[in-house]
């Protein structure tokens, strides 16, 4: 499900270098613009289960570009 809302992804456009790895970790949550191949964050607030392939891409990426913060749901729901 989406929109629980704990999982935020940010980008720094200006530090991309278009090399695309975090396309292709979390193809649902990062494109890239046709022109240029910056990337564009179609998910700021993706669903939880997208963590570790944010994450991943956050690894992957060679210009520190990309940011994400986690906070886990404090109200026992999951
Ligand atoms: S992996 Fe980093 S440098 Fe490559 S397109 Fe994504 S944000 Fe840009």
């Amino acid at each position: 499900m989406e929109g629980l809302g704990s999982l935020r992804v940010a980008i720094d456009g200006a530090r991309c270098i278009g090399a695309g790895n975090c396309v292709l970790a979390a193809p649902s949550v990062f494109d890239q613009c046709e022109k240029e191949g910056i990337v564009v964050l179609r998910q700021p607030r993706p669903s939880e289960d997208q963590k570790d392939v944010v994450a991943e891409a956050v690894d992957l990426c060679p210009s520190g570009a990309i940011s994400f913060q986690f906070r886990p749901r404090s109200d026992g729901v999951s």
